[in-house]
């Protein structure tokens, strides 16, 4: 498959070369391990030092701390249960969280209203001295809706409760300041803005976390193991070629999806779109009643597009996306959902190409249904 066919960016973007290069540079020239007291140890200390604040500084943020981890699953997880250890009370997760966060036996579910949202004042009325932990996704990985994170901050502020804003599809793909957003712990992933997989972290303010991955004792007692300090290096390198490119970008992608939004919606009679221009830049999400995304997927896959489904196929069994029930939608318009998501190699010519296949797709699958 092209890279021209490829409308999958918020799964994985493809990696930025340069971030790959200096993956390499720094496995083959800085292998020492970080924590020895030699000189090899020494100079791959300093380069992992000097990664986390260059990256702490990119996200405008130079005063957080950065917990290193192995991706944003294990950040997310870190914080679930290391920011409700020992249990103080009972987390109030947000309905649209990805399922990493949905991890706590006990935890309080907190819904989104119509469109989406969570409205500060939902959450005034949920919160209470009980509530260990807040979390939420700043921007849904399915329908590509942004979280009014201020407003929802100054709630758990106000409450004396930590916040936990799921960052994954936020950072590196909408211009942030983190410093200007009121939270206690921040996850994130680096290949979703062109970094090398397994590569994530939580970034704190002030708190601190239990480790849930227990060893050497690194990232300040937050979690042990030898770190991946190649990794971070090509992350931050990555984050900076991302960050540089957003303001071109983030117009450019919103010019696609509402190109593409417009296409469906006069083109596939019956389509719902559960994006709107405010979300993501570049993803469009789609629902097609009756039909079933996975298939609509597959056969777009063999017209040569990578799209995804909002429903998951677990063991055989077809999920409906909660994140798209949590809009709205009925089980039968949310189980016909598919996401497309578009990044720096997607142009109109593409667009247009995909609108086509696509069309052509939800007729044969409305003729055979
Ligand atoms: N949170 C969100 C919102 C995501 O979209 C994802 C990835 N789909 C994750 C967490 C988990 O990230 P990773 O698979 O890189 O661990």
């Amino acid at each position: 498959m092209s890279q021209d066919g490829y409308f999958d960016y918020a799964a994985s973007a493809p990696p930025f070369p340069e971030a790959l290069k200096r993956f390499e540079e720094v496995s083959l020239h800085q292998f020492g391990n970080p924590s020895a007291s030699h000189e090899t140890g020494g100079k791959a200390r300093e380069t992992l030092e000097t990664a986390r604040t260059g990256f702490l500084a990119r996200t405008g943020f130079s005063d957080g701390t950065l917990v290193l981890t192995s991706g944003a699953t294990e950040a997310n997880n870190l914080v679930l249960r290391g920011a409700t250890m020992p249990p103080k009370g009972r987390a109030l997760v947000a309905e649209d969280a990805h399922s990493s966060a949905h991890i706590l036996e006990d935890s309080e579910i907190l819904r989104v209203g119509p469109g989406g949202r969570i409205s500060p004042e939902t959450l005034a009325a949920r919160i209470s001295k009980k509530t260990s932990l807040v979390s939420i996704v700043h921007a849904n990985n399915e329908t590509g809706v942004i979280q009014d994170v201020k407003g929802l901050g100054a709630v758990c502020e106000k409450a004396r409760v930590p916040l936990h804003v799921d960052g994954v599809q936020a950072l590196g793909r909408l211009p942030l300041t983190l410093s200007e957003l009121p939270f206690s712990f921040y996850t994130f992933s680096a290949h979703k803005f062109g970094g090398p997989r397994g590569v994530g972290g939580v970034i704190l303010r002030k708190s601190t976390l239990a480790a849930q991955i227990k060893g050497g004792g690194q990232e300040k007692g937050m979690r042990g193991g030898t770190e991946n300090v190649a990794g971070l290096a090509a992350a931050l390198v990555a984050l900076d070629l991302s960050a540089r490119s957003l303001e071109s970008e983030v117009p450019r992608l919103r010019r696609l999806a509402s190109l593409l939004s417009e296409e469906i919606r006069s083109g596939i009679p019956g389509a719902l779109l559960n994006s709107t221009p405010e979300g993501i830049p570049g993803l469009v999400s789609a629902s097609f009643p009756d039909l079933i995304g996975e298939e609509i997927v597959v056969e777009m896959n063999l017209r040569g597009f990578a799209i995804s489904a909002g429903s998951a196929c677990g063991s055989g069994r077809r999920v409906a996306s909660p994140s798209v029930m949590a809009m709205g939608r009925t089980k039968a318009q949310a189980l016909g959902t598919v996401r497309i998501s578009m990044g720096r190699f997607t142009t109109e010519e593409s667009v247009r190409r995909l609108t086509a296949a696509l069309r052509q797709v939800v007729e044969k699958q409305k003729a055979l249904a």
